[in-house]
């Protein structure tokens, strides 16, 4: 992605708070036939088995900075204490496989990483670089969810406050999973749209407004157009938990942390009030080194490895968590390592080294018994969706069927 597209993209860099009209970026397609949703269904399992907090260490980030010289890493709580303390088994050598129509970028590693499936994406929207993309195989949440009686709220995506595009990745359009076992987003978005349909609700604006409004959070509710349901898309705890946060930082969108470290604090508090099983976070913002000196890529690895920092911490000291929490740490995706370029990993153009990653599990023994282990073996990003189904006890039929921790 070149300066142009990135900016093009994360229109909300650098604007204010939540001033943002998201709303009008870009328009969903047109509903097309939507299956009615169903009632989640009965008979699921309770879930006893271990939570999983799935980092992915987003934005593109490549081996170098991160595990090929533990000395002099940007990520040091992972690599010396998650990794060499805590018994976690490192994969140095996983990529994203070079294939006909694969790409290293961040939607798409996103979906490797949720499918377990390399695939072609494209656009749903037809627009020119909106990467609004749809699994056509099971997400990992839908899996958990069909098979464990879990409420949405407790299967959650923490998502960056610039990438619309991510919002949607929270299911499939697999007929026998769906919307039915989804995710559910933490995100700003998401806040500013609990935020609008309050105020409607609470009757602060009238006529011309009131109409302006009401359409505005149409359009953002409607951005998930495969919903169809929108009761369901709000739910009482997802309330109660914005209404607690409005009253902590207000409504401004100023006040809370903002990047990757607001992506830390939404996991803190939802560790704290909403009790997920399975959190992924979906750190992004080392990719800032598209278009910002080569200091952007370096601080902000290390943002990401102070927020797994904290939220390790956090897990530690609840008894929900302790001693029964894995973590989980890969990339989206690589970046370039291009010599001719005055910042040589500016960008991840399907080169080598934007298909070299790494991924990290770390946990109690019982579920991830083989400590302070590198295995040194060329590994795929799509087995991480397997290994995450065999520490939490589900099916993965769809995804690929190695899973990282067979392998060791
Ligand atoms: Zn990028």
């Amino acid at each position: 992605m070149n300066r142009r597209d990135f900016l093009q993209k994360s229109g909300a860099v650098g604007s204010a708070g939540l001033s943002l009209s998201f709303a009008h970026q870009q328009q969903p397609p047109e509903p097309q036939d939507q299956q009615p949703v169903e009632p989640e269904p009965q008979g699921r399992l309770p879930y006893t088995g271990p939570n999983v907090v799935l980092v992915r260490f987003g934005g593109g980030v490549r081996r170098r900075e991160t595990i090929d010289f533990p000395e002099n890493t940007y990520c040091p709580f992972i690599y010396h204490e998650l990794y060499q303390r805590q018994g976690g088994v490192l994969f140095p050598k996983m990529e994203i496989e070079s294939l006909e129509g694969i790409q290293t970028s961040h939607g798409q590693g996103t979906l490797y990483i949720l499918t377990g499936k390399y695939d072609r994406y494209e656009d749903v929207t037809g627009r020119f670089l909106s990467d609004r993309f749809e699994a056509k195989v099971p997400t990992l949440f839908e899996y958990f969810r069909r098979k464990y009686d879990v409420p949405a709220h407790q299967a959650l995506i923490v998502n960056g406050e610039d990438r619309i595009n991510e919002e949607f990745y929270t299911f499939s359009n697999h007929h026998v999973y769906g919307v039915r076992y989804s995710s559910t987003v933490l995100s700003l978005y998401r806040f500013k749209t609990f935020l609008l349909r309050e105020e409607i609700a609470n009757g602060r604006f009238e006529g011309r407004e009131l109409e302006q409004k009401q359409r505005e959070l149409r359009d953002m509710e409607n951005r998930d157009y495969r919903v169809e349901n929108r009761a369901r898309v709000a739910t009482p705890q997802l309330d109660a938990f914005w209404r607690k946060w409005r009253e902590h930082y207000g409504r401004s969108g100023m006040v809370n942390p903002r990047g990757d470290r607001l992506l830390t604090t939404l996991s803190l508090w939802a560790l704290r009030e909403l009790k997920p099983k399975f959190m992924m976070i979906n750190y992004q913002d080392p990719d800032y080194v598209h278009w910002g000196p080569r200091q952007f890529y370096h601080r902000a690895i290390s943002i990401i490895d102070e927020g797994v920092r904290e939220i390790y911490n956090a897990t530690q000291g609840d008894e929900q968590y302790r001693d029964n929490t894995v973590f989980v740490v890969v990339p989206d995706c690589g970046r370039d390592s291009n010599r001719s370029m005055p910042v040589p990993y500016q960008h991840h153009f399907n080169t080598r080294s934007s298909h070299q990653i790494f991924a990290l599990i770390a946990g109690p023994r019982r579920f991830v018994p083989h400590e302070r282990l590198a295995v040194d073996r060329t590994q795929q990003q799509i087995y991480v969706a397997k290994s995450i189904g065999e520490i939490m006890d589900f099916p993965t039929p769809h995804a690929n069927n190695r899973s990282l921790l067979a392998a060791t």
